[in-house]
């Protein structure tokens, strides 16, 4: 197992290191290039998240099949198998490969985004689950993102790779993102050993919106004394790093300061939002608040998010529900106006 364990380092670091200085050296790779370019991604970003380009008709396989067996290759997740060819190919060729690294810095895993607009095949792939690559134990940039950790006491915790290189592009490093599934409670524990809010800026559309309530009733379950999650909503259309690119740093800050929410309160005005002044919708209202609090590991935590919910409840007028229609920026905008 430990051997397999060094082995595995050892495939990720070679296959990283060969692509990133390919993308960096090769000029012939122009399609990559000029994608990189056009998404606002100069040598600098490149560099520091260790970016990488698999070109369509490369095969590191080859190169690495003297050094290790067929067996620990496969389960690097990196190639598999073409039946028909009955030869191994890259699992992510044409793609820009983001490393994923564990909280050491040890690339274990990939994330790779197709540079074909209307592909056929997925915008995004990861490396597959392996024995040492397991999606909810782990998070895109934390490694870099907990340096900060000494200065900083919030992190941002966004959707995607490129979510989190344009927001650093912009002078904002304390984010992470999680890998393309839900949030784990794993997840946050690991991010409240760092930091002590967490921000959940997801893309400001009906599926991020989505899987913010997700995050949000899974995870008030951890919450602790002194820590905080928070949650802070785009503009429709937006995602934190097409935001960040058309706004800059500042703005985003000052953004940060009067937007976010904090979870009960996102909670609270989310369920409220479906709730009519009639006693069998205001009945289903308080129960699921009461279900949800009870939830809550700690204690007083529990204790102080149900008054909280009680003494809301409690000073509700009169409102109407909202439509399907116009779904994110009617969302939105309630959640900003309620206090
Ligand atoms: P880009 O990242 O190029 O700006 P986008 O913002 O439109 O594209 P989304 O569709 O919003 O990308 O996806 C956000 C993130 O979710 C991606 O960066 C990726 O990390 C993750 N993701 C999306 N689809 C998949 C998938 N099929 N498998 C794994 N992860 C995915
Ligand atoms: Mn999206
Ligand atoms: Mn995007
Ligand atoms: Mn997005």
């Amino acid at each position: 197992r430990e051997k397999n364990w060094q082995e595995y380092c050892s495939i990720y670091n070679q296959y990283v290191q060969f692509y990133h200085d390919e993308i960096l050296k090769n000029e012939s790779l122009t399609i990559a290039r000029e994608y990189l370019k056009k998404r606002n991604l100069s040598k600098d970003e490149v560099k520091n998240f260790k970016i990488g380009f698999v070109e369509r008709n490369s095969n590191f396989y080859e190169k690495l099949k003297d050094e290790f067996s067929e067996k620990v290759l496969v389960e690097s997740g990196l190639f598999y198998l073409d039946e028909k060819k009955n030869t191994y190919v890259e699992r992510f060729r044409d793609r820009i490969i983001f490393p994923i690294n564990n909280i050491s810095g040890q690339p274990i895993g990939l994330g790779g985004r197709t540079i074909q607009e209307n592909s056929y095949s997925a915008k995004y792939i990861n490396s597959p689950e392996t024995p040492f690559f397991k999606k909810g134990s782990n998070l895109y940039n934390l490694d870099l993102a907990r340096r900060l950790s000494n200065k900083i006491d919030h992190v941002y915790l966004v959707e995607g790779y490129m979510d989190v290189v344009g927001l650093s592009k912009n002078g904002i490093e304390n984010v992470v993102a999680n890998l393309g599934t839900s949030l784990t409670d794993r997840q946050i524990l690991m991010l409240n050993q760092f930091f002590e809010d967490i921000i959940i800026c997801f893309d400001g559309d009906e599926s991020g919106y989505k899987a913010a309530l997700r995050a949000a009733e899974n995870s008030i379950k951890e919450l602790q004394p002194e820590k905080q999650i928070s949650f802070l909503f785009l503009p429709d259309g937006e995602d934190p790093d097409s935001y960040a690119n058309k706004n800059g740093k500042a703005n985003f800050i000052d953004f940060t300061k009067q937007a976010k929410i904090s979870i009960h309160q996102f909670i609270f005005n989310h369920y409220k939002q479906q709730t009519d002044n009639n006693p069998s919708s205001m009945a289903i209202f308080e129960k699921k608040l009461r279900t949800i609090a009870a939830t809550i590991k700690d204690d007083f935590i529990k204790k102080y998010v149900l008054e909280f919910f009680l003494e809301k409840i409690s000073s509700l007028t009169p409102h109407s529900n909202i439509g399907k229609k116009q779904f994110y920026t009617k969302k939105v905008k309630s959640l900003q106006s309620t206090q």
